[in-house]
């Protein structure tokens, strides 16, 4: 049978969306199919597929085109929205809170509440997030010069500043040398993606003040442990923040309170509270308590992010006040 407009139509619908699985004409992927002489045309709107689906999907598109009979070319063309996609920033005032740790455990605490989250590691000077998402070794590769992110078992794609250098090499990086690196990361190809997580280095000098101005994140979670150090550090975060306009969505206790990994039982051996009452008193909302549990830390070395075991985690109230925190600002 001669092609003819409606059997073009006809053959794009008996293909299926690769995100809603419906027909490419019924879920509106395809658009304008239309025959000149022996020419096919079609518009394809690859919004929120990722590099390689989009070459399968346009692959596919011109393979089925062409076995029809008297068509001999086929154009495709293809568009895409640009997607809104927003940055939360995780700083700390110094390291070793565990601000790595939140960072990893909130995306895959986001990504099992169905959100389409995305991780960049921008700590130059640790980057540890390969480490905890068992993404060790794997290079990201680049595509008409646009990083591919990676991605991992626990359905977090990431890119990571240590990817981007020889393991082990130290990354004495100066500012705008960080700065370029991590606009690569940021202006990767993140597909469907609609949040990404930014793992700030720790502190609050010009390399965090830069790539908060550069970036813009939405807004800023800071990661604090109960002593009164990191509290005071955590203060400077928050100015930090406050300095480039970045709204502070709140903050985050972690190793409050420790777990006994014998009874079981919780005690404070750094006080408890302090984060929480010092974020009252900055009048900065307070997003949840991670207590200081060797089997985080047990599980985040061999890579296993505990927000990925079954049941429910202490990172999961934290990503939900993030997404209510998004949505109120999304109203
Ligand atoms: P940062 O990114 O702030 O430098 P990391 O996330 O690398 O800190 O954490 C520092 C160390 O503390 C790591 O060994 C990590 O496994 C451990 N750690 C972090 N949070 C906890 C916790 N709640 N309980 C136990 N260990 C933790």
């Amino acid at each position: 049978m001669m092609a003819d407009q409606t059997r073009l139509s006809e053959t794009l619908d008996s293909i299926s969306d690769p995100l809603s699985g419906g027909g490419l004409v019924t879920s509106r992927r395809a658009a304008a199919p239309r025959l000149s002489g022996n020419k096919a045309s079609v518009i394809l709107d690859v919004t929120g597929l990722d590099a390689d689906t989009r070459q399968r999907l346009e692959g596919e598109v011109r393979e089925r085109l062409l076995a029809l009979e008297g068509v001999d070319e086929v154009r495709v063309a293809l568009t895409a929205e640009k997607l809104e996609r927003r940055i939360i920033a995780v700083g700390s005032g110094k390291g070793g809170v565990g601000k790595s740790t939140l960072t990893a455990n909130l995306a895959v605490a986001l990504h099992r509440l169905g959100v389409k989250v995305g991780l960049v590691d921008a700590d130059i000077y640790g980057p540890s997030l390969p480490r905890l998402m068992s993404a060790e070794g794997k290079r990201p590769v680049a595509i008409e010069k646009q990083l591919q992110p990676v991605e991992t078992e626990f359905g977090v794609p990431m890119l990571s500043m240590g990817q981007l250098v020889e393991p082990g090499r130290a990354l004495a990086w100066r500012g705008p040398m960080a700065g370029s690196a991590l606009g690569q990361l940021v202006d990767a190809d993140w597909g469907a993606v609609e949040l990404l997580l930014l793992d700030l280095p720790p502190g609050t000098g010009d390399v965090q003040l830069s790539m908060i101005q550069k970036h813009r994140p939405a807004g800023a979670v800071i990661v604090s442990t109960p002593q009164d150090l990191a509290l005071m550090d955590a203060t400077r975060a928050i100015d930090l923040f406050r300095q480039a306009a970045v709204p502070v969505v709140g903050i985050v206790e972690n190793m409050a309170g420790y777990v006994c990994p014998h009874c079981g039982e919780t005690s404070d051996p750094f006080g408890t509270g302090g984060a929480q009452a010092s974020a009252e008193a900055l009048d900065i909302p307070f997003l949840g308590r991670i207590p200081l549990d060797i089997g985080i830390r047990l599980a985040s070395d061999a890579g296993r992010p505990p927000a990925a075991a079954d049941g429910e985690s202490p990172f999961e109230p934290v990503a939900r006040a993030l997404m209510d925190w998004l949505n109120k600002r999304n109203a």
